[in-house]
């Protein structure tokens, strides 16, 4: 099955707009198994679009195309397509009043060109768009599916994720599940997934990195659901099996959804005390709704003396083995954790880089230490990357020890 991204539009050919549809469908479609072979662009001209539209036809299987769905002369995708594929336009009278209604409630005039948007090649579909006036259309032709969508990438974005997915799924009998994973890198991951060797004819099992975790997508297609539920099953359970330890959710969940929510089923109160990450791990917890309810504080300490005055770490401790130590971090969890009315603290320290300080140590060196009632432990890290990365790679480690230690 051969894919092929069509972009239109005078302005990204001349350099004004960086095409970035391209790269989100490309994205998107690989997440989906589908396999992209060209990206073609093309301005708005309809003499050299039919030309690129017949070509398309002839080489591929799925046609997806942005751009040229607006009211104004110069979009003319839906009118070239329809030529190309010799299929008649007819107005659609919901459209009609869709488009109408929208121009009302917004206050807005409507022009004749809008009516030009109520227009569809017979026999296609009309894919809704929530936040635009241009719909998109999916028309089927000779065993080929074409997906017309508008060229505005927000309008375009959202119209991919709330109704191509599933429509492509339907169409092209997929089914997919995620498996997501922390604290296991891509590669060390993908070795592992080689050695269990669960590809069949059905169904790829595929990674992809997000942000400090690894998804595990598994893509079945058949035309039977049976085969494809089944076989799902059969990997889902070997996959669990193998990396038991390092998931934390499905179908692409947040680690800190997960953590929040876990948080409150067990009526858990936490708080950090947060040195190299500046606060990053409580943004990240505070982004999910009901967060107050079990996130009791986080202290950025940044410096010595912060450290001293907020959590009551020694002077000694921090002259003797410095603020990036096991015993700096020690001291700043159980200072917070005596200070205030917790069940989980957790506190966070080490060399981001890219100075050193007078010390040997490497950057990259991080410490996590978290205290409970009945449970201390404190873990060493050496993160590589850059400032940003290993900042970012100590908010993901303790997200995932939070995770670890209320699970
Ligand atoms: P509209 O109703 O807004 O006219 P349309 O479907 O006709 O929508 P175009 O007129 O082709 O879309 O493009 C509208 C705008 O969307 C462009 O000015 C550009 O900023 C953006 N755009 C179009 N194609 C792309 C692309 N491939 N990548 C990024 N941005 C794009
Ligand atoms: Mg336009």
């Amino acid at each position: 099955m051969v894919c092929e991204i069509i972009t239109i539009g005078t302005e990204i050919i001349m350099g004004n707009t960086l095409n970035t549809n391209n790269f989100f469908l490309s994205k998107k479609l690989a997440e989906l198994g589908i396999e992209v072979y060209f990206h073609t662009s093309v301005d708005d001209n309809p003499k050299r679009l039919k030309s690129v539209i017949k070509t398309a036809f002839n080489r591929s299987d799925i046609i997806i195309t942005t751009g040229g769905l607006g009211p104004t002369k110069d979009d003319m995708t839906k009118e070239v397509i329809s030529k190309v594929l010799d299929l008649d336009m007819q107005l659609d009278k919901d459209m009609e009043l869709n488009i109408k209604n929208m121009f009302v409630n917004g206050n807005w005039t409507m022009s004749d060109n809008n009516q030009k948007q109520a227009f569809k090649p017979i026999g296609s579909t009309f894919i809704k768009n929530v936040i635009g006036t241009a719909p998109g259309i999916y028309i089927e032709r000779d065993n080929k599916k074409i997906i017309l969508l508008p060229g505005p990438p927000r309008e375009m974005k959202l119209m991919f994720e709330n109704s191509v997915i599933d429509l492509i799924k339907a169409n092209f009998n997929i089914a997919t599940t995620s498996i997501n994973t922390v604290g296991i890198g891509e590669s060390e991951l993908e070795s592992r997934l080689n050695k269990l060797d669960l590809d069949t004819k059905n169904t790829s099992v595929l990674t992809f990195a997000k942000e400090g975790t690894v998804e595990i997508k598994i893509i079945s297609k058949n035309k039977d659901k049976n085969i494809i539920k089944n076989e799902i099953k059969n990997i889902k359970q070997i996959l669990e099996k193998e990396f038991q330890d390092f998931i934390y959710g499905y179908d692409n969940v947040n680690l800190e959804d997960i953590i929040i929510n876990l948080l409150i089923e067990k009526k858990i109160i936490l708080g950090l005390c947060e040195s190299i990450t500046g606060g990053m791990i409580s943004g990240k917890l505070t982004q999910v709704p009901g967060a107050s309810k079990v996130f009791d504080r986080s202290i950025v300490t940044y410096s010595s003396s912060s450290k001293i005055e907020e959590l009551g770490v020694k002077k000694e401790t921090l002259m003797q083995y410095g603020s990036v130590s096991k015993e700096t971090a020690y001291e700043m969890a159980k200072g917070l954790f005596e200070r205030n009315n917790l069940d989980i603290a957790l506190s966070i320290t080490g060399l981001a880089g890219p100075g050193h300080d007078s010390s040997t140590k490497p950057i990259g060196l991080v410490y996590i230490c978290i205290i409970t009632k009945n449970f201390e432990k404190t873990f060493k890290y050496n993160f590589n990357g850059n400032r940003a990365l290993i900042r970012k790679r100590s908010t993901i480690k303790a997200l995932d020890e939070i995770r670890k230690i209320i699970k």
